[in-house]
C-alpha cells in the first residue's frame, strides 16, 4: 500500500517548509531524498518512541543520528537541562560545568589531555585540521573516501553521509586550492596511505579518519589499519586525527579508543557528549592543544561554545551512561542485526549486516564491505522498499542506504517485538524491489 497514507500533516508541513527552507529541511538526509515519500515531522519523543505530527509512533533507530543513547527525554538529562536553563542560558564567560565536562572527556579517553568545547562536529573537525596545520606548518591533509567529517570545505571530497546519499563527489563552493590540499585515499588501504606520504614528502599535516567508519554504513577498520595509520603518521611527522564524533561515548565508555587502544594525536567528539543539544569538542595532546589561542597563535573561538545548557545535557548524559547502558547498547545492536539477518535470509536477499562496535548497518551484497567502493557496489536500490516497509509498520530506520543505524539503551522487549513483526515485511519488500 501507500507508505505515506498516515502522513497528511507531515506532507502539509513539508510543503510549507519547502517555501522557506531549502528542500524543506535543515540537514539534507532528513528530506527522504533517496528513499522517496514524505519526511515525518516529529512532534515529540520519549524513550525509544518518536511521535510524528499525524500521531504515528515509531521505534527510533536513528537516535538523532547518534546522540540519544539513553533514549529521548531521559529524566536525568531533562532535569539537568531544566536546572541549567533556570540559571540563565548563556554568559559568554567561563562556567564550572564546562570544566566538569572537559574533565569527564579527559578521564574517559586517555590520549586526550586537553579539550575545547565547540558547537558541532563540523566545527570540531574544522578546528582540529586548522590546529594540525598550525602545529606542523604543513598544508596537505589525507582523508578517506566514504568518511564524513562534517561540511568543512577541505573535508567534503568523496565524503560519506549525505554526499553518499545524493551521489555527490564533492560540493560546488569548495575552492580548487582547498581540494588540492586534500588527498583522498581508499579506507582500509594502508598501501595507499604510504603512497600518499611518499608522493608528498614533508607536506602532510595530518591524516583524519573516522575511528571506525559509520558514514558509508558501518565499516570497521580492518585489524591493524588504525595501528598502521599511527605508525605512518609518526614516521612522517604528521598528526593523526581520530574523528570520534559518531563513535565517541557510544561504542564504549571511551569510544572507539576503548576498543582498539590506538592513540590519536587529536580527537573530535560530538553527538553523545552533547546529550542532544548543540555541543561538540576537539582535544588531544597537551603540547598540540597549547598552540590554540589564547595560549598559542592558532585561532579558534565561539560565542556559544561551552553553552551552560548544552554542557549540562552532555554531562548528565555521560554520567547516566554507566556500564549497564553500554552493555545494553551492545545487546540491542546485536539483537537488531540478528533480526535483519533472519528476515533477509528467509527471503533469500543477499546481504551483510555489519557492525562497527554498536553501530549497525545492512548492505545488500554477499561480500563484506571494507571501503566506499564496495559500499556503493551493493544493491542500494533495494533499500527504499526495505525502509518504507519498516516505516509503515512503526519502525524508523535511517532514510539512506549509506547511514549507520543507531540503537539506544531505551529499546526494550516491546520495541523489539515491533521490530520483529515489521522486519519480515521489509525483507519481502527488499526481495521484490
Ligand atoms: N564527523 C563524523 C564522524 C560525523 O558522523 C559527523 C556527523 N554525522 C560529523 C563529523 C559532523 O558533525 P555535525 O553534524 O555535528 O557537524
Amino acid at each position: 500500500g501507500d507508505p505515506d497514507v498516515h502522513a497528511t500533516n507531515s506532507a502539509r508541513l513539508f510543503e510549507r517548509a519547502g517555501n522557506v527552507i531549502p528542500g524543506g529541511v535543515n540537514s539534507p538526509v532528513r528530506a527522504f531524498g533517496s528513499v522517496g515519500g514524505t519526511p515525518r515531522f516529529i512532534r515529540e519523543a520519549s524513550g525509544y518512541t518518536l511521535t510524528d505530527v499525524d500521531g504515528n509512533d515509531y521505534v527510533d533507530l536513528v537516535s538523532s543520528w547518534g546522540p540519544m543513547i539513553l533514549g529521548h527525554a531521559h529524566p536525568a538529562v531533562v532535569e539537568a537541562v531544566r536546572e541549567a536553563a533556570l540559571g540563565g542560558l548563556s554568559f559568554g564567560a567561563p562556567t564550572e560545568g564546562e570544566v566538569a565536562l572537559a574533565e569527564e572527556i579527559v578521564a574517559r579517553v586517555a590520549p586526550v589531555e586537553k579539550v575545547r568545547l565547540v558547537n558541532s562536529g563540523t566545527e570540531a573537525t574544522m578546528s582540529a585540521v586548522r590546529l594540525a596545520r598550525g602545529f606542523t606548518g604543513r598544508t596537505k591533509i589525507i582523508k578517506f573516501s566514504g568518511c564524513y567529517h562534517g561540511h568543512v570545505d577541505a573535508l567534503l571530497a568523496d565524503a560519506g553521509s549525505g554526499l553518499a546519499t545524493f551521489g555527490l563527489p564533492t560540493s560546488p563552493g569548495v575552492t580548487g586550492a582547498q581540494a588540492e590540499d586534500t588527498i583522498v585515499v581508499r579506507y582500509n588501504d594502508l598501501d595507499a596511505v604510504a603512497a600518499a606520504f611518499a608522493a608528498n614528502p614533508g607536506a602532510i599535516a595530518c591524516v583524519i579518519t573516522e575511528a571506525a567508519a559509520g558514514n558509508m554504513g558501518a565499516v570497521a577498520p580492518l585489524p591493524g589499519f588504525n595501528e598502521g595509520l599511527r605508525r605512518l603518521t609518526r614516521e612522517h611527522g604528521a598528526l593523526l586525527i581520530m574523528d570520534e564524533v559518531m563513535t565517541g561515548f557510544r561504542v564504549s565508555a571511551s569510544g572507539w579508543y576503548g576498543i582498539d587502544n590506538v592513540a590519536g594525536d587529536l580527537y573530535t567528539f560530538g553527538k553523545v557528549m552533547s546529550g542532544g543539544l548543540p555541543a561538540a569538542a576537539f582535544g588531544g595532546r597537551a603540547d598540540i592543544m597549547g598552540h590554540l589561542a589564547p595560549d598559542g597563535p592558532v585561532y579558534q573561538a565561539g560565542t556559544l561554545s561551552g553553552n551552560p545548557v548544552a554542557v549540562a545535557a552532555g554531562l548528565a548524559s555521560l554520567r547516566a551512561a554507566d556500564a549497564e547502558v553500554y552493555a545494553k547498547l551492545g545487546r540491542n545492536a546485536t539483537a537488531l542485526g540478528d533480526l535483519m539477518t533472519q528476515a533477509l535470509t528467509a527471503e533469500g536477499v543477499e546481504h551483510r549486516v555489519q557492525y562497527a562496535g554498536t553501530l549497525v548497518s545492512v548492505f545488500f551484497t554477499e561480500n563484506t564491505v571494507t571501503n566506499y567502493d564496495e559500499a556503493k557496489a551493493a544493491q542500494t536500490w533495494r533499500f527504499p522498499a526495505f525502509f518504507h516497509a519498516l516505516l509503515s509498520r512503526g519502525v524508523y530506520p535511517p532514510p539512506s542506504a549509506f547511514e549507520a543505524w543507531f540503537v539506544s539503551a531505551a529499546l526494550d522487549d516491546r520495541a523489539f517485538s515491533i521490530i520483529a513483526d515489521a522486519m519480515p515485511h521489509a525483507a519481502k519488500a527488499a526481495a521484490a524491489a
